[in-house]
């Protein structure tokens, strides 16, 4: 970035779009999911979001793959949206393969039709092709948020606010402290330009995830000899993962393959023009990816690129300082918290930010496999309360993969699900929060927590979870 310069920008009028009781910043998981509570529990909501569908980056990032370890972080809101997708014929039965995972596809284009819908129905007021550009706060309190719209600049004003962004956005404008990277660069993970590619047909000598394995390996070796020329491709055996993407097909009968080989190394997700550059780079990379898919993949004969993401993937950016956290060790040791308001079960997930090829999840130290085992066996951490409340703005609360967590914490409690989860807290939160004429701050957590467990007693989306360690009750609402 130019360093040292800046223009004052001259002080003006803007016009007031709207006025609510909670105002929801972000249509992804986190923040479609906040909108839906607080408007179940009585509040006038809007949710503003500066792409035209809701989705967030299961759309605009191509994050089409349902992943859980043991089941235990699948919670209310996510099974409601999981049950409306299966209506639509748009999500693969959950399955668990012969690798410790339970795993799904979906189809963004349905992503988009079942937020409407939720929304919809519980009453949330929507502004698309609004972009968050500012946040005034008097007095320790966020009162207005300002957008950029096609009618040019505009201020809405509400009592309770929910930074949904991914990026902490409003947060950031707000003044809240928060942190980003892995504790000694600006980056915490590598980007990734998802794509898909069309006209794929599963080989039928491949049946069974078995078959993938050693198909696998064989398509590594040919790779390597043919010296491919596209590191993200090719270093270190890279190639032999993604040989075993069929099961991120989606639902079964189409022909079609999604793939994250991307990896855009060394990427600040914050600074604009380093973003520019890592989605340009990603799109090369997509381009080689399917090249490769098409000269060396069984089944790709016909195959061409479908699409890449919209967006660039990003696994972490702004982590905001909340007044209270998760910490590392409490993702690490799995602690448990009476003011639990979500769990999450998924893995220490960190994508290296310096190579193509080095594992994402520590399988490789002791503390790693243990931790895999207990997982396996249904263990789960806590997110508490104060996770989701803005530290120094008392009415300002986050929702998503932007809540205060450490690096390794955040690169677990962002799976999707999850994100719904802490979204769902927040929009109770809010509209509680309201009811009761106290900031968010101020609130008995307890409250929070049981009008939770209420809420998320609705019936498991699928058969199959049936057979899994379903959702224990939040840790502080157990007897
Ligand atoms: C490559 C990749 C692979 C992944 N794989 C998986 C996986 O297999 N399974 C899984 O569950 N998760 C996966 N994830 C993680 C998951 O997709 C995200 O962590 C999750 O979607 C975050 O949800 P969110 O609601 O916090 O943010 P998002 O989904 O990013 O939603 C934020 C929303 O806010 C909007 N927004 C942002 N800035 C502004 C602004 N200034 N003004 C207005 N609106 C704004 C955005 O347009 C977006 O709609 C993956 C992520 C990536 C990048």
């Amino acid at each position: 970035m130019t360093q040292g310069r800046s223009v004052t920008r001259p002080a003006t009028d803007i016009p007031v779009l709207a006025e609510a009781d909670v105002l929801v910043c972000g249509g992804g998981p986190g923040g479609c999911s906040a909108a839906v509570a607080a408007a179940r529990h009585g509040a006038d909501v809007i949710l503003l979001e500066k792409d035209g569908y809701l989705g967030g980056a299961t759309v605009s990032q191509l994050v089409l793959v349902i992943l859980s370890t043991n089941g235990v972080d699948f919670q209310g809101i996510w099974h409601e949206y999981a049950r409306r997708l299966r209506v639509r014929d748009a999500i693969r039965p959950l399955e668990k393969s012969n690798s410790p995972q339970i795993r799904s596809a979906v189809d963004p284009e349905a992503v988009k039709y079942v937020w409407d819908d939720l929304l919809s129905e519980a009453g949330v007021r929507l502004l698309h092709h609004a972009h968050v550009s500012g946040c005034h706060v008097e007095d320790g309190v966020a009162t207005t948020v300002f957008v950029e719209t096609k009618a040019g600049t505009g201020a809405i004003r509400a009592r309770r606010i929910v930074d949904a962004t991914g990026d902490g956005v409003v947060c950031h404008h707000a003044g809240v402290p928060w942190e980003q990277g892995d504790g000694e660069h600006a980056y915490a993970m590598a980007c990734t330009k998802v794509f898909r590619m069309g006209g794929v047909e599963r080989p039928k000598q491949w049946p069974d995830d078995l078959a993938l394995e050693k198909a696998a390996e064989e398509l590594g070796a040919a790779i390597e000899r043919e010296e491919f020329d596209a590191p993200v491709v090719t270093e270190r055996g890279r190639w032999r993962g993604y040989a075993r993407s069929w099961c991120w097909a989606l639902p079964d009968r189409r022909p079609e393959l999604m793939s994250v080989l991307s990896r855009v190394l060394r990427t600040n997700p914050l600074d604009p023009w380093e973003l520019t550059e890592a989605e340009r780079e990603g799109r090369e990379q997509a381009r080689q990816g399917a090249e490769a898919y098409r000269r060396f993949m069984p089944g790709f004969e016909n195959a061409y690129l479908l699409d890449t993401s919209a967006h660039l993937g990003i696994r972490s950016s702004r982590r905001v300082c909340g007044i209270d956290a998760v910490t590392d060790d409490d993702a690490m040791g799995f602690t448990k918290r009476s003011d639990a308001i979500a769990r999450s079960s998924w893995n220490i997930d960190i994508w290296p930010a310096d190579s193509y090829s080095r594992a994402c999840v520590d399988k490789t130290s002791e503390e790693g496999e243990r931790r895999q085992q207990l997982l396996r066996e249904g263990e789960y951490f806590d997110i508490p309360y104060g996770a989701t409340i803005a530290r120094g703005v008392d009415n300002l609360l986050m929702a998503g993969r932007c809540i205060s967590a450490g690096h390794r914490a955040e690169s677990s409690l962002r799976i999707q699900q999850t994100c719904m989860s802490t979204g769902e807290a927040a929009g109770v939160t809010a509209a509680l929060s309201l009811k009761q004429g106290v900031v968010p701050r101020e609130l008995d957590s307890a409250l929070v927590t049981a009008q939770l467990v209420t809420d998320r007693d609705v019936e498991p989306a699928f058969e199959l979870l049936r057979g899994l360690p379903i959702a224990p009750p939040l840790s502080g609402a157990r007897g």
